[in-house]
């Protein structure tokens, strides 16, 4: 049997539009499609419409992990149950949500001011919050969990399936423990919002991630969640780096782990 999974990158950008239209990003979204499954972690804004025209059916995933609540990252959450309530035929089964603390308040408050919209319709929801260190399975996957640094309850995601390891930071400054928790992963999604230089303690500037990967040792790593200015930042610091497979992710890019 073939080993390994691929990845599509539904959003490779942050939370703000880029002025040139040729340097807009969709907000954060990842798919993982597993021989058996699909799981999406994130869906930002714009991600529900990413899917499909990354040719993946909505309705086929069957968890969602989000980082954490920030728009750019849990969007298209209520764009996706709305979707999910009038898809026809109605899907069946279950869909798991998954989160840090603070995500069951959240579906609920959503599924409240947009009731009866969002509720399910042929399947069941399901919602689990997630601590750090918590660990989530399904059919032939396992995902384990991070403490991100943040400025809200945030998680760092491993995913574990097919023989590989694919690492997702979602948003976390330094500081996260990611060089041990990622330590010789196949893929490592790090995020780099910020340009080199600047400092934010809630997320990585392109110097900070460039870093950060190299401490990581993964196979390969994808710098994600970028700014026109981060992502220039990226490009000229990976001119001089040697011995790190590294490249900036676009939307829509397709990747096997
Ligand atoms: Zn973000
Ligand atoms: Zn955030």
């Amino acid at each position: 049997m073939r080993r390994g999974f691929g990845v599509v990158v539904l959003g490779s950008g942050a939370f703000t539009p880029a002025r040139k239209p040729a340097q807009v990003r969709n907000p954060a979204g990842y798919a993982a499609v597993l021989p058996k499954g699909l799981l999406l972690f994130d869906l930002g804004f714009g991600d529900l419409w990413q899917l499909a025209r990354c040719g993946l059916r909505p309705a086929a995933a069957t968890d969602l992990f989000l980082t954490h609540r920030h728009p750019d990252h849990s969007g298209d959450l209520a764009a996706l149950l709305f979707h999910l309530r009038y898809d026809e035929p109605p899907r069946s089964g279950r869909l798991r949500l998954w989160g840090p603390r603070g995500t069951a308040a959240f579906v609920a408050g959503l599924r409240w001011v947009l009731r009866p919209w969002l509720d399910p319709r042929g399947y069941r929801l399901e919602v689990r919050e997630l601590a750090a260190g918590d660990r989530a399975s399904g059919p032939g996957w396992r995902v384990d969990t991070l403490a991100a640094v943040h400025p809200t309850a945030a998680l760092c995601y491993r995913l574990e399936a097919a023989g590989r390891r694919l690492v997702i930071s979602g948003d976390t400054g330094p500081g996260a423990g990611l060089e041990r928790f990622a330590a010789g992963c196949d893929l490592l999604v790090l995020e780099a919002t910020l340009p080199a230089g600047q400092r934010d303690p809630g997320h990585c500037a392109a110097d900070q991630a460039l870093d950060l990967a190299r401490a990581c040792r993964p196979r390969r790593v994808l710098f994600t969640h970028l700014c026109a200015a981060s992502a220039g930042s990226l490009r000229r610091l990976l001119k001089r780096e040697k011995g790190l497979r590294a490249r900036l992710a676009q939307d829509r890019l397709r990747l096997r782990v």
